[in-house]
């Protein structure tokens, strides 16, 4: 089993042994800086993004699936989207678009009046989408809500960053398994969450997991799992954005090709460059007429 401490970009799972609660442990670096590099973003824009990174792969963990969690949020505030995926496979890339360098560091002006969509996509079926106001003071607060909303499960979320990292924690009520009686599963939870909280940035940030569970919980029987790899990676291809370009329409890929020689994209995400010529792109939509004459 690798140690987390030579490859900081993982989550780690725990489950009490005495309580339907469980928790997971994220921190970012590799993955964090690899996500912002290049974009310029404003500090309180770049330390929210990673929250959202942090967020999506606190959230993805336990999805048993091979797909992707996405976590968007869509404001009339500073920012416009902000959205953050974490794969099955422990792929995240996140991105962030501002109308103007913001004039604020809080959340609730940052991402005022929107709404925060979870997307869970399998790639089979139709994708599961849960959705809530952006209220609250923090990223925390709001998912904390999603929860309660859509799965009237108590959560708590505790994120902290510093220039180069991201790191995350969250608790989260079971379903009663070991414990059915409500007062029981309340007091549980209040104690546990309560003990979560003291946890502090400089912490979550610095210390090993190990060192973390035990500072929190001790006195606790907890079972850890092995921790699971994160990193950066990006989903675009040639492929799919040859794809993007066909569903454009003949005519204004002319007029492009008319005015520019050709088609030239650059990956919001990665920042990797596609460039059509005339020729490739003809061929684009012969196919694509071929296909629709079957
Ligand atoms: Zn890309």
């Amino acid at each position: 089993m690798s140690q987390t401490t030579h490859n900081p970009d993982a989550s780690q799972r725990f489950i009490f042994e005495n309580a339907d609660i469980r928790g997971e442990i994220v921190r970012l670096n590799k993955t964090y800086l690899d996500t912002v590099r290049g974009k310029q973003y404003p500090e309180p824009v770049g330390a929210l993004l990673g929250q959202f990174l942090a967020a999506s792969a606190l959230l993805s963990t336990t999805i048993k699936f091979d797909g992707r969690l996405v976590i968007q949020a869509r404001s009339e505030g500073e920012v416009k989207v902000m959205m953050a995926e974490c794969t099955s496979a422990g792929e995240l890339r996140g991105i962030a678009r501002y109308a103007q360098a913001p004039t604020s560091e809080q959340f609730s002006e940052l991402l005022r009046g929107g709404n925060l969509v979870i997307t869970i996509d399998t790639r089979k079926g139709e994708p599961y989408q849960g959705i809530v106001e952006l209220e609250g003071t923090n990223l925390a607060e709001c998912l904390q809500a999603y929860f309660y909303q859509s799965e009237q499960l108590a959560s708590t979320f505790y994120f902290a960053a510093d220039k180069d990292h991201v790191a995350g924690l969250m608790l989260q009520q079971l379903p009663g398994q070991l414990h059915k009686d409500e007062d029981e599963r309340k007091r549980h939870w209040e104690h546990f969450s309560t003990l979560a909280r003291t946890i502090t940035d400089e912490e979550l940030l610095s210390l090993p997991n190990a060192d973390i569970l035990h500072r929190l919980y001790h006195q606790e029987e907890l079972r850890v799992f092995a921790p699971r790899d994160l990193k950066f990676a990006c989903s675009c291809s040639r492929e799919r954005t040859a794809r993007a370009i066909a569903a454009l329409g003949k005519v204004e890929v002319d007029e492009i090709i008319a005015e520019q020689g050709g088609v030239e994209i650059s990956c919001e995400f990665c920042g990797t460059e596609y460039n059509f010529g005339p020729g490739e792109l003809a061929l684009l939509f012969e196919g694509a007429e071929e296909g629709t004459s079957h």
